[in-house]
């Protein structure tokens, strides 16, 4: 039992430092002092800090002054300093080490409904890995935009129509607190636009030890559409899209500096920010005195690049006349580069002037390292990505991958948890410093114990739900009658789907209803009926996205659903808490490989939930048959196969989900279900866990990251000078390389290779002569390094020599160069130079 810190003193700061946490759970374990405060208030918004303002000072201080609220907000408080003050991984692992920053960027962040600055899955890794970031200890500052208006809201008329709509974050109800300069000022800051000088706010929230830096134009020093920049996250036309991300970007790294950090590792998590990595070599340019291609060669290696599109379209990409109007002066005057260099870094041919320039591709070319985020994104992105590294095998192209995972104490629902802990006691699994295992976890409780957590799981749903339709019919003005009844058809007993994602065609969102009489008999079956609960908002572009919610609508609507199928709007933070806590089934159906990862159905597995899934993202590497049900053959496949995926569906709910969950014993217990719960829990919540991401993250990435840019950075920038150096001979030089004659005598089972090479202007230790084979029958590729043999050298030219294996054909063998890596140099990513003797 840590000593009780009862020095410390409890009064309004002690509820205005709670309710600044993002890290604070809210929950019908502690939210009472909320409650107490402002009951309505807070059941409406589950804001805290709109609870604060909205009660006056006299009046807390009164509450304060009850011993029964006082010691409630000492409880809670010091729940909360504990769990900080406990010793985190980073302290015990990784103190001594090179790392001390790492920088994060993103374009939304979902944290709390309290801070409504996210659309969906990206928000959503960001705030769920920096909360795990806080817990593990790791040292991240974290840089956004505070959107006045966030991601549009939504509501659904009569007929299924989604209303878009947009009303604003008022700062002073949000859980941020504006920057001050050491002087007390306000934190302010310039960025230019053309003709312009956009002025830049910057804001702070609290996320458990870390902190997250917004950005935000609404100054009253800005004309009123610039004023508007930081508006809609994801609003605008493509002028738009490029300012948002210059704000980002630009004046992202600077209001880091101006704040104080001073951060070795760059993250981006997708490409939306990547002109941080310019202005990040601009700041190093002047802090250095050197030029911008060293500063790029010293900062590169810090910079990670995060990718989460599997698709092409999916990337931001700007016409060079745009980037030119906005970004010219600042090429000209501050990276002192010509235009095109700065464009070939967005291209893929540099030199092609109808080639839009692609901010993907700028990520790539000013990253020491590049990541997808699950296993099949990975291999989705080393295709897509390929174009950059041309002849290169496409298994050489340098992403790697870290699967994403969820913040599993924001997702857990806490009267879970208090279950748990009533069975085993305080070190549950999801804690961040705990030592136990959720397989050990799971084999303490028996059948009935579980199946009573899920029971009660899905009552808390329901309650949820009726709860949430009756307000919205209220809001559209039914009638008291429609109103009362609201949601009432549910019966908490029955086997309950939920399905809640962005209404975007490629996550086919009306799957399940290709065949509408076949959905109604399933949900319809006289002994073993069905629920389903739908949420999801469809871009305000997205017509076909909107038809599908209209379609949706348009069945729930059939008398013959009797009631047993709920549209729940406006899909947020807490509509997807209550959702993933309480649902039997989370139903996933996107075609494959367009699920980058995805994160929703991992939220359900430390709460029982199971998995019906396409063969995508995290569940292609997720699923097992002990586990969860997957859809698709694990290949992929045209829109013409939407019938065969929707048919399995069907046919697995028929005859293996719905038998499952209904399969009872004398006790009324599901033994089979149960079972999943059992292995779905044990092998996968940790697993996809955003701890073990962020661990991930820290320990293939911003370690190495670091060091290496403390390496190229420290002394005066020496082996970044050197490196750029090195790399400019092997451009000049390139194209000089000669192949002559190669030699493959049989010998021994093996063949004694002999190469002659002409090297013009390089040096060998620059490069690395090699022999290729392809990979027989599925395997990898065989990669065999030829020695430079010192005494043979005549005229010049160079002879090489190996010994690899013959059992292949000779010719099944290509002779090829490419840079070498000894001294520091990424290959291919920093240096993407090949030659084949072809
Ligand atoms: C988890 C979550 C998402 C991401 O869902 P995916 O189905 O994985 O894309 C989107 N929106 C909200 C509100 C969420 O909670």
């Amino acid at each position: 039992m840590p000593a009780r810190r009862s020095s410390l003193e409890t009064n309004i700061d002690t509820l205005r430092q709670l309710a600044f946490d993002q890290t604070v759970r809210w929950s019908g374990l502690n939210d009472d002092i909320w409650r107490s405060l402002d009951a309505e208030l807070w059941e409406l918004t589950h804001n805290p800090c709109l609870v604060l303002n909205a009660v006056s000072e006299q009046k807390i201080g009164l509450m304060l002054a009850d011993s029964h609220f006082h010691t409630r907000v000492t409880e809670v408080a010091e729940a909360h300093r504990e769990i900080l003050a406990q010793p985190t991984w980073f302290e015990r692992e990784h103190a001594d080490t090179a790392l001390h920053q790492v920088a994060y960027f993103s374009m939304e962040y979902m944290l709390s409904e309290a801070l409504p600055i996210y659309s969906g899955g990206l928000g959503n890794v960001a705030g769920d890995q920096l909360k795990a970031a806080s817990d593990l200890g790791v040292p991240v500052v974290a840089v956004g935009m505070l959107w006045q208006h966030g991601y549009f809201r939504q509501e659904i008329g009569a007929e299924g129509d989604q209303q878009a709509l947009y009303p604003v974050n008022d700062t002073r109800q949000l859980p941020i607190e504006p920057l001050l300069r050491p002087d007390g000022s306000l934190l302010r800051l310039a960025i230019q636009m053309p003709g312009l000088t956009v002025w830049l706010r910057g804001w702070q929230a609290t996320v458990g030890h870390n902190r997250l830096l917004l950005l935000d134009s609404n100054d009253p020093a800005n004309p009123p559409p610039v004023r508007l920049l930081t508006g809609e996250l994801y609003g605008g036309d493509v002028e738009m899209r490029l300012r948002q991300e210059m704000v980002l970007g630009i004046g992202g790294w600077r209001l880091l500096e101006a704040a104080g950090y001073v951060p070795e590792v760059l993250h981006l998590n997708d490409g939306h920010a990547a002109f941080a990595v310019l202005e990040r070599a601009r700041s190093y340019m002047q802090v250095n005195k050197v030029s911008f291609d060293v500063a790029l060669t010293a900062t590169r290696a810090g910079n990670l690049f995060t990718t989460h599109t599997p698709v092409e379209a999916g990337f931001d990409r700007f016409p060079a006349t745009l980037i030119s109007k906005y970004l010219g002066r600042y090429v000209e005057h501050e990276l002192v580069q010509p235009l095109s260099a700065i464009l070939a870094l967005g291209r893929q041919r540099g030199d092609d002037a109808g080639e839009l320039f692609n901010m993907a591709f700028l990520a790539t070319h000013c990253a020491g390292a590049v990541s997808a985020v699950s296993r099949l994104h990975g291999e989705t992105s080393r295709h897509i990505f390929q174009p950059l590294f041309p002849r290169w095998p496409n298994a050489a192209v340098p992403i790697g991958h870290v699967t994403n995972g969820v913040h599993l104490p924001t997702w857990v629902s806490l009267e879970a948890e208090a279950h748990w802990q009533a069975l085993h006691g305080d070190d549950l699994p999801w804690r961040g410093t705990s030592e136990s295992r959720v397989s050990d976890l799971v084999e303490q409780v028996d059948d009935g114990q579980l199946w009573q957590l899920r029971e009660q799981a899905r009552a808390l749903l329901f309650e949820f739900v009726r709860t949430h339709l009756a307000r919205s019919e209220a809001v559209h003005g039914a009638s008291l009658e429609v109103i009362e009844s609201a949601g009432q058809a549910f019966d908490p007993h029955i086997l309950t789907l939920g399905f809640a994602r962005r209404f975007a065609t490629y996550k086919r969102p009306n799957l399940l209803l290709l065949d509408p009489e076949r959905l109604l008999r399933i949900l319809n079956h006289p002994t073993r009926p069905v629920q389903l609960l739908i949420a999801g908002k469809a871009h305000p572009a997205d017509r076909i996205g909107q038809q599908m919610i209209r379609d949706w609508q348009q069945f729930i609507l059939r008398p013959q659903t009797n009631g047993r199928v709920a549209f729940l709007e406006d899909y947020d933070m807490r509509v997807a808490r209550h959702l993933v806590q309480g649902v039997d089934v989370w139903v996933n159906t996107p075609r494959r490989p367009w699920e980058a990862s995805g994160t929703s159905g991992m939220k359900v597995l430390a709460n029982g939930g199971l998995n019906l899934s396409q063969l995508d993202g995290w569940w292609a590497e997720a699923c097992t048959n002990e586990v969860g049900w997957g859809i698709g053959d694990g290949a992929e496949h045209g829109e013409d196969y939407d019938g065969v995926d929707a048919a399995q569906l069907y046919a697995l709910l028929e005859s293996q989900v719905v038998p499952a969950f209904y399969e009872r014993d004398a006790n009324g217990i599901p033994g089979q279900w149960i079972r999943r719960m059992r292995a779905s829990m044990a092998a996968l919540v940790t697993q996809f866990s955003a701890d073990r991401a962020v661990r991930e993250y820290t320990e293939r990435y911003y370690l190495p990251a670091a060091c290496a840019y403390r390496l190229r950075a420290g002394n005066g920038s020496q082996l970044a000078l050197q490196l750029t150096q090195d790399h400019e001979q092997l451009r000049a030089h390139w194209s000089g390389i000669r192949f002559l004659q190669l030699e493959m005598q049989p010998h021994a089972g093996r063949y004694a290779v002999t190469l002659h090479m002409d090297l013009p202007g390089l040096s060998p230790s620059w490069v690395r002569v090699q022999l290729y084979t392809e990979g027989l029958n599925g395997e990898e590729a065989g990669i065999f390094d030829l020695k430079l043999d010192q005494a043979a050298q005549a005229d010049g030219l160079l002879l090489y020599r190996a010994e690899v294996p013959d059992d292949r054909p000779a010719q099944a063998y290509t002779a090829r160069v490419i840079a070498s890596d000894g001294a520091g140099l990424a290959v291919p990513l920093e240096v993407g130079l090949i030659a084949w003797r072809d």
